[in-house]
């Protein structure tokens, strides 16, 4: 692990810590995520903790939505920024480039061995998953014979893409489609995901289960016109939504052969998935399938600055390129430096500290821990995941997989119950992966740079919180 070893505090710095906030959920400006209720205030991070005003040290065991990826607190990333800030914050991208962007999509596109050729690098994942919607959309329409009438998506249920419009729509988290159905885009179908716990039949091989999702898929490019299909779009591992489920292997594989058959693109969201958390940089290198398009975000960037990006094959790039000559999309903060430049440390800290294979081996003691003290609880029904993501479906009843009933909140009040005190760990709850409205689990997604120590820990206090809310 190099010669690095993050600082991990047991009492925070005095400076940190007592510094409440003098507001209530009434005088607050904040619009809170929960509107009737001020969350806890945060005012420093060490490691893999972060530190309320109180004083308490919260266990971040989620990386928030697995961000955080080097812990909070790594002087070398706040060195890069301040030299950033201090060359030039910020310069407008359709003018000019400058030698953060430019470093750090090198090293993008050599991460993947030269496959993906440009990278278009814009603040959040959402808008990452909307300019890769109208990186297809362009595509067909640049090609030497375009193909205007291809304007269909189709993407998997219980799937997240991003919550502006067009991503929303892309997506099919149905809780936060709900109240915008009327006006999400009709030009995009959904198929099942890869879920065996709850989709593969009794007695079925693997072969045979993943040969009907490929034929449920080709039903689909059917139904709709195989021609009129624009692109498929998958997590390459499904994440906060389903819950950690990786692909079974040969999966993707399949899903790609039948978007080839026909034509259209292939779109992996490795949002979530991607730079490292499933112990690969590229989620893809362990699926045998390379991307036309691919969405990275959450661990690019680490949290220390909002940054997400959007890899282009050399195909679409070069069809770009003999067309009109330009991305038909720009935002105004895309390329912004001082994030450009806090990715690039990030991601050379991890290659230098050597932290891929920290994930692979970590990962494996988490999951094998996870199932030695939880594989027999009543309540756990499946555990599963890959690198260092892990997720826990609860369930009422292990031997139907009935889940509680959403008015419960049983994954919400597993994250707040881990919030009290005598827990102090962060844990990242999903609902509605079973098929969209029941189901509960919660994630783990520990830093990379994580110990076997720290992982006991984790497995310790979320056993503890388990038992607290379900027995
Ligand atoms: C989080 C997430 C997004 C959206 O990213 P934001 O940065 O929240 O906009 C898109 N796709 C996947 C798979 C995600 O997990």
């Amino acid at each position: 692990m190099g010669d690095y070893e993050p600082e991990r505090v047991l009492s925070a710095p005095a400076s940190m810590c007592k510094d409440p906030l003098n507001i209530s959920n009434e005088t607050s400006g904040v619009l809170y995520h929960q509107l009737r209720q001020k969350p806890l205030n945060i005012v420093g991070g060490k490691g893999s903790y972060l530190i309320s005003d109180e004083g308490l040290e919260i266990l971040d065991a989620t990386c928030g939505a697995a961000v955080s990826c080097l812990g909070h607190s790594d002087k070398r990333v706040h060195e890069a920024i301040m030299d950033q800030l201090q060359k030039i914050p910020y310069c407008y991208s359709l003018y000019f480039t400058n030698s953060a962007a430019e470093n750090l999509s090198r090293i993008l596109v050599e991460s993947t061995g030269g496959k993906m050729s440009r990278v278009f690098i814009s603040s959040s994942g959402t808008e990452a998953v909307e300019a890769s919607v109208k990186m297809a959309m362009q595509y067909f329409r640049e090609l030497p014979t375009p193909q205007p009438q291809r304007v269909k998506f189709i993407s998997r249920k219980q799937s997240y893409h991003g919550n502006t419009l067009g991503s929303l729509a892309v997506g099919h988290h149905v809780a936060r489609r709900a109240i915008y159905e009327s006006i999400l885009t009709k030009n995009v179908t959904h198929v099942s995901q890869c879920y065996p716990y709850r989709d593969m039949k009794a007695g079925e091989s693997v072969e045979a289960y993943i040969g009907r999702l490929a034929m449920e898929l080709e039903d689909e490019f059917q139904r709709l016109g195989p021609d009129t299909v624009c692109a498929f779009v998958a997590e390459t591992m499904a994440g906060a939504t389903l819950g950690c489920q990786p692909a079974l292997p040969g999966y993707l594989k399949a899903m790609k052969e039948v978007c080839e058959r026909h034509g259209a693109l292939f779109i992996l969201d490795e949002v979530m998935s991607g730079m490292g958390r499933t112990g690969t940089l590229h989620a893809w290198e362990q699926e045998g399938v390379v991307p036309d398009l691919q969405t990275i975000a959450k661990g690019l960037g680490a949290g220390y600055a909002p940054i997400a990006g959007l890899l282009v094959n050399k195909r679409v790039v070069d069809t770009l390129t003999r067309g009109t000559g330009a991305f038909a999309h720009s935002q105004t903060y895309q390329g912004h430096p001082v994030s450009c430049a806090a990715a690039y440390k990030v991601q050379q800290i991890i290659q230098e500290d050597n932290l891929l294979p920290n994930v692979r081996v970590m990962g494996e003691y988490l999951g094998s821990l996870l199932r030695e003290k939880l594989g027999g609880h009543p309540h756990v029904g499946d555990i599963r995941g890959r690198g260092l993501f892990w997720a826990m479906e609860f369930v009422r009843n292990r031997e139907t997989k009935e889940s509680y009933p959403p008015s419960q909140k049983i994954a919400w009040t597993l994250h707040t119950t881990g919030l009290k005190p005598q827990h102090a760990i962060s844990l990242m709850p999903g609902n509605g992966g079973a098929d969209g409205v029941n189901g509960d689990h919660i994630c783990l997604a520990p830093p990379y740079n994580t110990t076997k120590e720290e992982i006991e820990m984790i497995v310790e206090r979320t056993v503890n919180v388990i038992q607290e809310v379900l027995g």
